[in-house]
C-alpha cells in the first residue's frame, strides 16, 4: 500500500487554489488558529496537523473536492462531529492530509412515515434526526451521550451503538441505503429505501464501520419505528455479575422485545458518581456489589409497561436474583436513574485519566470474564480500581482501569500497554472483541493487527486496495 508524501510547495498552492475555486475562500481553512478546533481529538489527548480544513456545502462539492484530492494524491480525513474516541477523525502529525468536514451537509432530505424511513445528509446531528422523526410521530432509536454533537455520517462510519441496541440494533441495522463519494470522486447513489434487496454484494455494509477508509458517506436512508407509548425504568441492586445475567434472562423471557435497555454498573462506578456529583440522588442507602438499570418500552400503555416491569422485578426478588429495586414512577425519576448511568464517564473524567477498554464478549461469558480478569489486574497492579459498566444486554463492557489511591494518573498511564495486553488477551481468550462500539481508528490499529487472524487482515487489505488503490482515504486508520 502506497503512502502519501507531502506535496511540493508549488503543487500545494495549486491544489489549495483549486479548492478555493470549488468551495470559496471561507471554506478552505489554512491558518493554524482556524484549523485548531478540527485537529484536536475529543478527549484533548492528541493534536494533529493538516494542509487545510475543507468544508464543502453540497454533495457535488464533496465529489469535486475528493476528485481534486485524488488528482494531487492528497490524503483525506473525513470528519463529522469529532466525538469519536479512537483518533479516527483527526489527522496525524505530518501535515500532509486535509480534514474534510461534513458539518455543512446538514439537511433532512425526506421523511416517509409510511415506509418508516428518513433520508438525511451525512452531516446531520443525531439529535436533529431524532427530533425530525419525532415531529412525524416516529422514533429514530439510536441514542448516545454524544447525540448533541455527533453526526449520522460518523455514526455510520463507526457503526455506533448506544443505549437501545438490545431492541433496535447498531447503526448497521438502522440503515437501509447510503450515498457515498468514492476515493476517485465518483458519486454512488445507493439511497434505496428497501428492507429487502438481495442484488449482489452489499456495498452499504462495506462502508458502514469503515471509519472513512473506503469512501465518504454523504447521505443515508435510515429506519424509523413507532414511538413507544411509554418507557419505564428501574434500578436493581444485585450481589454479582452472575445475578445480572440471571436477571437479563428473566427480563428477556418475560418482556421480549419490550426490554430496550439493560445496563450494568459496579458499586465502584456509583461510588465515583457519588463522589464527583454528590447532588445526584442515589436511591439505595445500603451499598450493593452490582446494579442494573432496566428500561422497558410499551406500544400499548404506561399501565402495561409498569405492570410488566413490576412483575419481572417481583419474580427476581422472589428468586433472590436481586436484593432490592426501585421502579421510576415519573419521567423525572426515570431521568434521574439514567443520569446515574450517564454520569459514570463524566465522573471518571473528573476523577482523572484512566486506561480504557471498550470490549464485547458473548453475554454468557461476562461473569467468568470479570471473575478471571479483575483478580489478574489486582495481582499485576495492586490497588488498581476497576470502573466496570456497560450495555450488558449487548455483551459490551467499558472495562476501565483507574490508578490505586495515592498514585498519580499520568504515572499510572505509563502502564497502558501492559494493562491493555492483560485485558485484551483475556478478551481474546473468551472469543470477544477489543472494540465493541468505538472502532479502531489510529488508537487501536496495532491491537487489531495483533488479534485479527492473518487471513482476515489480508481480506480487509484486499478490499482497501481494490477501492482505494492510492490509499488517500483516512490513511493510517484501521489498517
Ligand atoms: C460522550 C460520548 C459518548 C459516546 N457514547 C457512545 C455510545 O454509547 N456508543 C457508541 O457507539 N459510540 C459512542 N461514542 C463514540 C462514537 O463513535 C461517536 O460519538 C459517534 O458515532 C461519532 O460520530 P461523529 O460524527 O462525531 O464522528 P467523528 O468523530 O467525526 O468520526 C468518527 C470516524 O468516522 C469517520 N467519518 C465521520 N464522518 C464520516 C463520513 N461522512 N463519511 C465517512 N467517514 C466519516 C471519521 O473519519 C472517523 O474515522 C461516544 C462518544 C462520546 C464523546
Amino acid at each position: 500500500m502506497t503512502h502519501a508524501t507531502a506535496l511540493p510547495t508549488a503543487a500545494a498552492h495549486a491544489f489549495l487554489a483549486h479548492c478555493r475555486t470549488l468551495l470559496g475562500d471561507a471554506h478552505v481553512l489554512t491558518r493554524d488558529g482556524e484549523m485548531e478546533p478540527y485537529l484536536t481529538d475529543w478527549r484533548g489527548r492528541f493534536t494533529g496537523s493538516a494542509l487545510a480544513v475543507l468544508r464543502p456545502g453540497s454533495v457535488q462539492q464533496v465529489a469535486d473536492t475528493v476528485r481534486a484530492c485524488a488528482q494531487w494524491r492528497v490524503p483525506i480525513v473525513p470528519q463529522g462531529g469529532k466525538t469519536g474516541l479512537v483518533l479516527g477523525s483527526v489527522p496525524d502529525g505530518t501535515g500532509t492530509a486535509i480534514v474534510l468536514s461534513l458539518a455543512r451537509l446538514d439537511r433532512i432530505r425526506n421523511v416517509d412515515p409510511f415506509n418508516r424511513t428518513i433520508t438525511v445528509d451525512a452531516g446531520c446531528i443525531l439529535q436533529i434526526v431524532q427530533q425530525a422523526a419525532q415531529e412525524h410521530g416516529c422514533l429514530f432509536p439510536l441514542s448516545l451521550a454524544a447525540e448533541g454533537s455527533c453526526t449520522i455520517g460518523g455514526n455510520l462510519a463507526t457503526n455506533a451503538g448506544g443505549t437501545a441496541v438490545l431492541r433496535y440494533g447498531n447503526m448497521r441495522e438502522l440503515c437501509l441505503g447510503l450515498e457515498v463519494v468514492t476515493p476517485q470522486g465518483e458519486l454512488w447513489d445507493g439511497l434505496r429505501a428497501l428492507r429487502k434487496d438481495n442484488t449482489g454484494y452489499d456495498l452499504r455494509d462495506l462502508y458502514i464501520g469503515a471509519e472513512g477508509t473506503l469512501g465518504i458517506i454523504t447521505g443515508a436512508v435510515l429506519k424509523l419505528y413507532p414511538q413507544p407509548k411509554a418507557c419505564i425504568t428501574a434500578l436493581a441492586a444485585l450481589p454479582s455479575p452472575e445475578a445480572a445475567l440471571d436477571l437479563l434472562k428473566l427480563a428477556q423471557d418475560r418482556c421480549g422485545a419490550s426490554l430496550t435497555g439493560f445496563e450494568l454498573m459496579s458499586a465502584f462506578c456509583l461510588h465515583l458518581v457519588r463522589t464527583q456529583f454528590p447532588q445526584l440522588p442515589q436511591p439505595f442507602t445500603a451499598a450493593h456489589p452490582q446494579y442494573v438499570l432496566l428500561e422497558l418500552s410499551s406500544s400499548e400503555s404506561e399501565t402495561h409497561a409498569v405492570a410488566l416491569l413490576e412483575h419481572t422485578i417481583g419474580a427476581a426478588l422472589e428468586r433472590h436474583i436481586i436484593a432490592d429495586a426501585v421502579v421510576a414512577t415519573s419521567i423525572a425519576q426515570s431521568q434521574s436513574l439514567w443520569q446515574l448511568r450517564e454520569h459514570i464517564p463524566l465522573a471518571q473524567a473528573k476523577a482523572g485519566k484512566n486506561i480504557k477498554h471498550d470490549i464485547s464478549l458473548p453475554v454468557s461469558s461476562i461473569p467468568a470474564f470479570i471473575a478471571q480478569t479483575a483478580p489478574r489486574l489486582q495481582q499485576a497492579f495492586p490497588g488498581c480500581q476497576l470502573v466496570c459498566f456497560g450495555h450488558l444486554g449487548d455483551g459490551n463492557l467499558h472495562f476501565n482501569v483507574a490508578p490505586p489511591d495515592g498514585i498519580g494518573h499520568d504515572a499510572f498511564l505509563a502502564n497502558q500497554a501492559e494493562v491493555n495486553r492483560l485485558v485484551h488477551d483475556a478478551v481474546d481468550h473468551f472469543d470477544g472483541s477489543i472494540s465493541a462500539e468505538h472502532g479502531i481508528g489510529a488508537l487501536k490499529r496495532d491491537e487489531l493487527a495483533r488479534y485479527k487472524s492473518p487471513l482476515e487482515l489480508n481480506l480487509m487489505r484486499a478490499i482497501k486496495q481494490a477501492l482505494d488503490p492510492h490509499n488517500i482515504m483516512n490513511p493510517g486508520k484501521i489498517l
